[in-house]
C-alpha cells in the first residue's frame, strides 16, 4: 500500500486533483501542528480518501527526552521496529538525525547498536515520518532544515528507502530541504557509496576512524571486504567524474587508539587529492564500551596538524550529553550508536 509519507508531490496532487490541496497536505505533514487526525486532514477536500488509500505509517511516540541544551530525542515505535530520531537545535537552523534501520547488520565494536542485532529496514515513509515528528521539536526561529542520516543502521544497506525519503524531503514546493543540508553517513559500503555518489543528491559522509586496514578491521570488522584504499578510490573516481561531489570524512577520536600525530599525518596522506571536509569526533563514552575520548589538548593537536596541512577540519563537541546515556533506553533496545551520539556534537568550535 502507498503511504502519504513517501508520495511524491506530483502523485499527491494527482490523487487530490489539485496542487493547492497537495501543498496543504505537505504543510500539514511537515508543519508544527499535531500529526494526529480523525480520518481527514483539516481543510483539505479529498483527504479522507487520500488517508484511506495512502495512510501514514502506523507509529507511536514511545518516549521523549530533552537535554538541558534543547537536544530532543524521540523513540518512535513502528510495527516491529523502535528507532530514535533526534532534533539538535542550532542558531537559526536545527538538525534532525534520522535512523534508516532498526538495529544494524554491521558490527562496529564501538557502537552499541551493533549489539542489538537487526530487526528490519525502515520504509521511506517511516524515515520521512521521523523527520516530520522530530522537526516539530525545533524552535520556530531555528527550523529543522538540516538532515543527517546518522541514527540507527547503515543507510547504504537500505539505500532505496533512503533515496526515496531524501527525494521527498528535498522536493519542492515543500519541505524543499537543500541538498547541501542533507548528509548520508556510511561505515563504508563500496557498492552503496558508488550508487549514492551517482544517484544521491545529498552529501556522503564516510566514517573512516582509522588510517590502517588492520586497525579499521578491529574497529569495524565488516570492512574486511572493503579496505581503506577501495573506499577512497571510490570517492576519487566519483570526484574525477564530478568535481562538485565533495564528501565529509568522519573520524571518531579514541584515547590511545587512533589519536597520535603519526595517525594525523597518515590521515593527511590518505586524503591527498580528495575534496573532503574532516569532522573529528571525540568519543562520547557509552556504558559497557571500552573506549575513552582523548584529552582536549590531544584533540586540538590532531586538529591543528590537519588544519596546518590545509585540510578543512572541525571538531564536533558534545551536545545533548545529559540524555546521551539514555538513548538506547528510549529506543527500548539498549544503548545507541556512536554515530547517533556523535551527531549530537554539532557545536563547532574553531581550532
Ligand atoms: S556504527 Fe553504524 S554501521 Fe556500525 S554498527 Fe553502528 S549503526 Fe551499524
Amino acid at each position: 500500500m502507498d503511504s502519504l509519507g513517501a508520495l511524491p508531490f506530483a502523485a499527491l496532487a494527482g490523487r487530490l486533483g489539485s496542487h493547492t490541496r497537495a501543498l496543504a497536505v505537505r504543510k500539514w505533514l511537515f508543519g508544527r501542528g499535531p500529526l494526529a487526525h480523525d480520518g481527514r486532514i483539516p481543510g483539505v477536500r479529498g483527504s479522507e480518501r487520500l488517508l484511506a488509500e495512502a495512510p501514514l505509517p502506523p507509529h507511536e511516540l514511545a518516549a521523549r527526552q530533552v537535554a538541558p541544551d534543547g537536544t530532543t530525542k524521540l523513540a518512535l515505535a513502528f510495527p516491529g521496529a523502535t528507532v530514535e530520531a533526534v532534533m539538535i537545535p542550532g542558531r537559526g537552523r536545527s538538525t534532525v538525525c534520522l535512523s534508516s534501520q532498526a538495529g544494524c547488520t554491521r558490527s562496529c565494536t564501538f557502537c552499541a547498536t551493533a549489539r542489538l542485532g537487526f530487526a528490519r529496514n525502515l520504509s521511506a515513509a517511516e524515515i520521512v515520518l521521523q523527520y516530520a515528528r522530530a522537526a516539530r521539536e525545533a524552535a520556530p526561529d531555528a527550523p529543522a532544515r538540516n538532515v543527517v542520516f546518522m541514527g540507527m543502521g547503515e543507510p547504504l544497506d537500505n539505500l532505496d528507502a533512503v533515496l526515496a525519503a531524501e527525494a521527498v524531503l528535498m522536493e519542492p514546493p515543500f519541505p524543499r530541504l537543500s541538498p547541501a543540508h542533507v548528509t548520508v553517513s556510511t561505515s563504508g559500503v563500496v557498492p552503496g557509496m558508488k550508487r549514492y555518489l551517482r544517484e544521491g543528491r545529498g552529501r556522503l559522509a564516510l566514517s573512516l576512524n582509522a588510517t590502517s586496514d588492520a586497525l579499521r578491521r578491529e574497529l569495524m570488522p565488516h570492512t574486511r571486504t572493503w579496505p581503506i584504499a577501495a573506499l577512497l578510490d571510490t570517492v576519487r573516481a566519483a570526484q574525477a567524474e564530478d568535481a562538485s561531489k565533495s564528501v565529509f570524512v568522519e573520524y571518531v577520536l579514541w584515547d590511545g587508539v587512533n589519536d597520535s600525530d603519526a595517525e594525523a599525518d597518515a590521515l593527511i596522506a590518505l586524503l591527498d587529492g580528495i575534496a573532503a571536509h574532516v569532522n573529528l569526533i571525540p568519543h562520547n563514552p557509552v556504558d559497557g564500551l571500552p573506549f575513552a575520548p582523548p584529552p582536549l589538548a590531544r584533540v586540538r593537536a590532531f586538529q591543528k596538524r590537519l588544519a596546518d596541512s590545509g585540510r578543512r577540519t572541525i571538531v564536533r563537541w558534545p551536545r545533548g550529553v545529559g540524555i546521551a546515556a539514555a538513548c538506547g533506553q528510549l529506543a527500548g533496545q539498549g544503548a545507541n550508536s556512536e554515530r547517533l551520539l556523535s551527531v549530537s556534537r554539532s557545536e563547532e568550535r574553531p581550532a
